[in-house]
């Protein structure tokens, strides 16, 4: 994220241009308002406010610091695919704030209190800008066993307490938030606990392709290619960044080749099996599956809870039972994601200072029920209930005829499309029969006036939408 920290006093005037997100900013402080609860929207949202608006890239100022970070954290998507769904536009956003100087002066409405969530702010920021890239919470102790980790879990121990023996090279795979980096450094944190001489090294696949380019620009390959082969245990995040990078694959190889050979430890991790990854070279590919491979499948609702009960203690924030509920039952393939509705409860009850009821909770984390939502829905799945909804044929749906009873289900279709997924505007129109981007934005503007006016119109939507949950 950018984040300069400087007072913006000349605030680039490109409102009045026409088609620019600053000319209509107001009309998504409406969408804000009535997106969140009350006390929510003028905490974070009312004083947010767009400064510059550089092509793609629109920057918006926060009255302080603290409410950068926390916008940034938990609102940055919702109001990047607000303004896509409303303009078509894709976005990307960068946040400012007024310095505290300024701020003494000029003092705003929003909070630059909440002291322990401030501190905690604070510490995840200096994580990321140092060299520390290991997670200090990211240990065994830290991690929740269900059903869809154990393994993972269990070979990872295994290989922190005799690295280079049985399970030569480590290789593992799962989605997204289920827990791989955090089980990469929890066999760094074990393996030195137990060893501190061993020579560990836990990078990421883009870092250690960042240093060797590096290094091939300042002339010092050969000291790289030592830093990484006199390790004991060398832990590689996210393999799959590996893909089509060929040079970065030819040096990964021999540097593999010369650890393993010499029985020292290496653990991967990627999104996908191996096998899968995009021009990867055979003999990497062969090479990753040489030793154990353990995959790490979604956590159940019961491990779900675990985590989340975990969580909550270490955070010492109350819970109430029917909330931890509705997350666990709301969230269920991402555990970041998990983590994310909590942080914002976490901000929520500080801000109140009482726990939240789970009423308010489904209104605070709509956005977040909504993401998650868009990674379990297909848009064939919304084809077919819209389809049976309106009683049309799915042929006729996705097809060229235009009479008014077909055109509005096609244009449901595709709004609810839009809503409920992630896929891109050209990908949903080349879905319903090769139609371009516009003719999808032209959809979700239909459909969006139509629930406005029509309420037979907007109790469609919503018992379509319900039929998907
Ligand atoms: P990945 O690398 O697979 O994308 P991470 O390791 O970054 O996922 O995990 C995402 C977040 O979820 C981290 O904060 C991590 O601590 C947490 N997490 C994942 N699995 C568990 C678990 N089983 N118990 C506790 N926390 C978990
Ligand atoms: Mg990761």
């Amino acid at each position: 994220m950018q984040m300069s920290g400087n007072i913006v006093d000349n605030l680039v005037d490109t409102a009045e241009n026409s088609g620019s997100i600053m000319a209509i900013w107001d009309s998504f402080q409406e969408d804000f308002r009535q997106l969140f609860p009350e006390d929510i929207y003028h905490t974070w949202f009312e004083n947010l406010k767009p400064i510059r608006e550089l092509g793609d890239s629109l920057t918006l100022m926060a009255p302080n610091e603290f409410a950068a970070i926390w916008i940034r954290d938990n609102y940055k998507s919702t109001i990047e695919r607000r303004i896509a769904s409303r303009t078509g536009r894709i976005i990307s956003i960068a946040f400012d704030f007024i310095c505290e100087a300024k701020e003494r002066e000029n003092p705003s409405s929003a909070p630059t209190a909440m002291p322990a969530l401030r501190k905690q702010r604070a510490k995840a920021v200096q994580k990321c800008d140092g060299n520390a890239l290991i997670n200090p919470a990211y240990t065994f102790d830290n991690f929740v066993i269900g059903s869809g980790n154990q393994l993972a879990q269990a070979t990872c121990v295994a290989v922190a307490n005799n690295p280079g023996q049985s399970y030569n090279p480590l290789f593992l795979y799962g989605a997204t938030g289920l827990g791989k980096t955090h089980l990469l450094q929890a066999v760094a944190h074990e393996a030195w606990k137990k060893r501190s001489r061993l020579k560990i090294v836990y990078t990421s696949t883009e870092k250690f392709t960042n240093e060797f380019i590096k290094s091939v620009q300042e002339n010092r390959v050969a000291k790289f290619r030592e830093s990484y082969r006199k390790v004991d245990m060398l832990l590689i995040d996210d393999v799959h960044f590996l893909t089509g990078k060929e040079r970065i694959q030819e040096e990964f190889f021999y540097t593999f080749n010369e650890l393993f050979e010499s029985q020292r430890q290496i653990c991967l991790c990627s999104d996908r099996p191996a096998s899968e990854i995009a021009r990867l070279e055979s003999r990497l590919v062969s090479r990753f599956q040489w030793g154990f491979i353990a995959d790490i499948q979604a956590p159940d609702l019961e491990t779900r809870i675990a985590i989340l009960q975990q969580k909550a203690s270490a955070m010492h924030l109350e819970l109430p039972e029917e909330v931890i509920h509705l997350l666990a039952k709301s969230v269920s393939t991402n555990i970041r994601r998990l983590e994310g509705a909590l942080n914002r409860i976490a901000g929520y009850t500080a801000l109140k200072n009482r726990p939240i009821g789970s009423g308010e909770a489904r209104e605070l984390l709509q956005d977040i029920f909504m993401d998650e939502t868009r990674c379990t829905i297909r848009i064939d799945q919304i084809q077919r209930h819209v389809a049976e909804y309106y009683h049309i044929t799915l042929a006729d749906l996705l097809g060229k005829k235009r009479p008014a009873n077909i055109v509005f289900p096609r244009q449901v279709a595709m709004y609810l499309s839009r809503l409920l997924t992630a896929h891109s505007l050209q990908r949903i129109g080349s879905e319903f029969g090769g139609r371009d981007h516009a003719t999808v934005i032209h959809a979700c503007k239909s459909v969006e006036c139509a629930i406005e006016q029509d309420p037979e119109a907007k109790r469609a939507v919503e018992a379509i939408q319900e039929s998907l949950k």
